[in-house]
């Protein structure tokens, strides 16, 4: 069954980018740009996961991060938040929230914070790690590992090896490369990427064990992380 996404976001710039890019994930998604409709959909189907912006119009969101905590203790509450000095707030166990993302964020980071907290139901911190043969990639502290060497990677390499990763041994087209990893602004030349799987390429060549990870490069379609 695919997960449900319940998605309370009152800019409709990234509420609609959002709803796109979580759907294109396969996740059911309930889109809902205030507190009143938040309320309404979590009382039709439960969702497996809230992202919860925090700035809403008609409640503070705090508040509803508690009152979605009190109504189902499992979901997973995944908090947007332009405030960093709420963080402690959010995370503690007075709002409930499982994790949280500070705006502006990377499409591709909230996106990989979403897949760890769907993965299983009872997502704790260590859970963000994805084992790939000999690579390890942490989603959360952003670094990687092959063969218990740890990888040197700049932040876009990390967000496009992290992405290859969770999605090893299937191919991910370069627009969802382009989508998630770069600004939606970008409308550069999509040769940086190229450059920046080259690079991947060579720094998982580099690494150590004998079942690292490479990635086949599908010509006119995108990547695909496989394991030796
Ligand atoms: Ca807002």
């Amino acid at each position: 069954m695919e997960a449900r996404v319940l998605l309370v976001e009152d800019d409709p710039t990234i509420g609609r980018s959002l709803d796109q890019s979580l759907r294109a994930q396969g996740y059911v998604v309930t889109l809902a740009a205030d507190g009143a409709s938040a309320r309404r959909a979590l009382a039709e189907a439960t969702p497996d996961l809230v992202v919860l912006d925090l700035g809403l119009p008609d409640i503070d969101g705090l508040d509803l991060c508690r009152e979605v905590r009190a109504f189902a203790p499992g979901i997973s509450i995944l908090v947007l938040t332009a405030r960093d000095e709420e963080i402690d707030v959010v995370v503690g166990l007075d709002a409930g929230a499982n994790d949280y993302v500070t705006k502006p964020f990377r499409l591709g980071e909230l996106l990989a914070r979403v897949r760890a907290h769907l993965r299983g139901s009872d997502v704790s911190s260590q859970s963000s790690e994805i084992t790939v043969g000999d690579l390890i990639v942490d989603i959360d502290a952003r670094r990687a590992w092959t063969g218990g060497e740890e990888m040197t990677l700049r932040p876009r390499e990390f967000d496009v090896l992290a992405l290859l990763a969770s999605e090893a041994g299937r191919a991910v087209t370069r627009e969802r490369i382009m989508n998630e990893c770069w600004d939606e602004h970008w409308y550069g030349s999509t040769k940086t990427l190229d450059v920046h799987i080259s690079q991947l390429r060579s720094k998982l060549a580099q690494g150590g064990g004998p079942q690292r990870p490479t990635i086949a490069v599908l010509r006119r379609v995108g990547y695909r992380l496989d394991t030796q």
